[in-house]
């Protein structure tokens, strides 16, 4: 009987860290092309200095996944503004 010489993919990677900003993303489709945001909060910093990364919440418009997460600074949705 022979024994496993190598570390099963699942002993490799930790568990996701929920808390780590990530780009918006279809796994899906594999692509970023079909997202409509509906909604994005620019990063702010609370009160005590923490600094509280941008959030965004998105649907696939061509397989339906939703999302919603924190995102990497910088990154904000396409042709995004502030509303007067
Ligand atoms: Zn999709």
């Amino acid at each position: 009987m022979p024994f496993l010489t190598s570390p099963r993919p699942e002993q490799l990677t930790g568990p996701i860290r929920l808390a780590a900003p990530q780009r918006p993303f279809c796994e899906g489709c594999d692509t970023d092309d079909f997202l409509i945001f509906e909604e994005y909060v620019p990063s702010r910093v609370l009160p005590g200095g923490q600094v509280r990364p941008a959030e965004t919440s998105y649907t696939c418009i061509e397989c339906g996944q939703v999302g919603g997460h924190s995102v990497p600074a910088g990154w904000e949705p396409p042709g995004w503004f502030w509303y007067a």
